[in-house]
C-alpha cells in the first residue's frame, strides 16, 4: 500500500457499543471526518501501528479499518485498540496514531471466541512486527513530537510527518 505509513490524528468519539470493552479489548473510534479522509488505496482490514493519547507515550496499537453497520455497510469506521492498560476512558481526548503495516483482510467469524482469539493473534503479530527498525523508527517522528492541544477538535490527515 503506497500510502502507509499514514499519520492521523483526531479524537475518539463513542463508537457502536458493541461490547468490544467487555471482551477486554476496548476499541477507539475515529469521527467520519478522520474515516472520509483515508486514502483510497487503504483497504480494511487489520492494521498494526503506533498510538499516542494527547501528549502521552507512545504505544503499539492493532486498528480494525471495517465496514460502518451505522451506514449500511457503505461507509468505512475506524477503531484502534491501544496495547495500555489506562486508568480511565478518553473519550474526546485526541489520539494521534502512525499506521505502520497490515495484519490482514476482514473477516467473518463463527463464534466469539473465535473472534477474540484472532484479535489476540493479531496482537501479538503486531507486536512483533513493531519491534522491526523500521517500524520502531515511526515512533521517532516528528509527528509525535509536536504537542497536541487537547482542548481543541483537531484532526489531521496525511501521510507526511510534517503535520
Ligand atoms: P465504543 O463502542 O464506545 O467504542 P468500546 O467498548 O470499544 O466502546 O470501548 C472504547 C473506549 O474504551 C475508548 O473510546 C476509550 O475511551 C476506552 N479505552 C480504554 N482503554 C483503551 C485501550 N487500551 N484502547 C482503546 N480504547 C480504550
Ligand atoms: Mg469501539
Amino acid at each position: 500500500m503506497r500510502s502507509l505509513p499514514y499519520f492521523f490524528r483526531g479524537p475518539v468519539v463513542r463508537g457502536f457499543g458493541r461490547g468490544s470493552k467487555d471482551l477486554g479489548i476496548p476499541t477507539a473510534n475515529f469521527p467520519e471526518s478522520v474515516v472520509d479522509s483515508l486514502p483510497t488505496d487503504i483497504s480494511t482490514g487489520i492494521y498494526y501501528g503506533w498510538a499516542r493519547l494527547d501528549n502521552g507515550d507512545i504505544h503499539k496499537m492493532v486498528m480494525s479499518i471495517g465496514w460502518n453497520p451505522y451506514y449500511k455497510n457503505k461507509k468505512k469506521s475506524m477503531e484502534a485498540h491501544v496495547i495500555h492498560t489506562f486508568k480511565e476512558d478518553f473519550y474526546g481526548h485526541i489520539l494521534s496514531v502512525a499506521m505502520a503495516g497490515y495484519i490482514r483482510p476482514e473477516r467473518g467469524f463463527t463464534s466469539l471466541d473465535e473472534l477474540i482469539t484472532a484479535i489476540h493473534n493479531d496482537i501479538e503479530e503486531a507486536k512483533k512486527k513493531l519491534d522491526l527498525p523500521e517500524h520502531l523508527k515511526l515512533k521517532e517522528d516528528n509527528f509525535f513530537k509536536t504537542s497536541v492541544s487537547t482542548t481543541s477538535n483537531q484532526i489531521l490527515n496525511g501521510q507526511h510527518s510534517l503535520l
